[in-house]
């Protein structure tokens, strides 16, 4: 995008008070995973780790696969943390070690807590490997305190219609997945607080996020140019805003805007993680992949016999 409208830059005084700093701006490229696998991944990377209390983020595509081409992750394990994936275009199956079977279709979300462990797999269906088609999603994962950690597994699915939605004057629309954006509640019970949500900003369309007062508050523009405070950010830019109190503004400056907030309390432990598992200790990782290969993080039931959660 080259060429942008200029708007006027919102005042500084709203009923919603200071504005926070923005700290820092994370440029994430599209990249292809080994096998084919279009992501954008603002973090993890060398540069940034974490964002307390989220672990991972992950714009999957948008790609277009032909046939025989779409492929996903089949079985492996996660314990310690949540993975939540949000699909836009696509459609992606889950099966995982509890009996849980759900197709994950654009708009939807499974927010699936590993807690003490699952082995799940995420494969685009079976129509989308052997036709082709677009796909277009996200994966974040959300840390686990420790006295949460080895809590039993636990699956949500959410259609796109069961979410909040508002509509924004000039066309907009904002969806919130979790927590509270400009009152508006979404429904996934979170272990921690979090809030989640997606906004399609038309040109004038501002969302006013007043994030709570020390929470972690991100800003990931998937689409067009969107203005974070006084900050303008492009396509594949993630904005961190210090964990201070004042929200939060997002508008469309010029062209439409496509973008997450992703909010949340730092839970401020230490971490130790490796590949599909987030504990807080060595030990605990070494018990991790001794239980996984002992094979008592359970296995995925036979196709046809698990309990339909979609
Ligand atoms: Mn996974």
């Amino acid at each position: 995008m080259t060429e942008k409208t200029t708007v006027a830059a919102p005042t500084e005084t709203t009923s919603v008070g200071m504005l926070r700093p923005v700290e820092r701006i994370i440029t994430a490229q599209r990249q292809t995973e080994g096998g084919g696998f279009v992501v954008r991944r603002p973090f993890p990377t060398a540069a940034a780790d974490q964002f307390d209390p989220f672990l991972l983020l992950d714009e999957m595509g948008p790609a277009e696969y032909g046939p025989g081409e779409a492929i996903g992750a089949p079985d492996h394990p996660h314990r310690g943390f949540e993975t939540v994936t949000y699909m836009l275009e696509g459609a992606v199956e889950h099966r995982d070690s509890t009996g849980a079977v759900g197709v994950i279709r654009p708009g939807a979300v499974q927010w699936m807590t590993a807690g003490s462990g699952v082995i799940h797999s995420e494969m685009p269906t079976e129509d989308i490997r052997r036709r082709g088609g677009r796909s277009h999603g996200f994966q974040i994962w959300v840390n686990l305190p420790a006295a949460a950690k080895m809590t039993p597994p636990r699956y949500q699915g959410f259609e796109a219609d069961e979410f909040t939605r508002a509509e924004l004057p000039n066309g907009g629309t904002l969806r919130v997945l979790a927590g509270d954006v400009a009152g508006h509640v979404g429904p996934v019970e979170t272990t921690i607080p979090i809030t989640y949500a997606h906004a399609t900003l038309q040109p004038g369309d501002v969302v006013e996020w007043d994030a709570a007062d020390g929470e972690t508050a991100l800003v990931h523009v998937f689409d067009g140019v969107a203005r974070i405070n006084d900050v303008d950010a492009v396509s594949g830019q993630l904005i961190v805003l210090e964990r201070s109190s004042g929200s939060v503004r997002v508008a469309a400056p010029g062209d439409a805007a496509d973008v997450l907030l992703l909010g949340g309390r730092p839970i401020g432990e230490p971490i130790a993680r490796y590949g599909p598992f987030v504990m807080n200790t060595r030990s605990e990782i070494i018990d991790a992949i001794d239980d996984f290969n002992a094979g008592r993080l359970g296995t995925i039931p036979p196709a046809g016999t698990g309990v339909q959660r979609d």
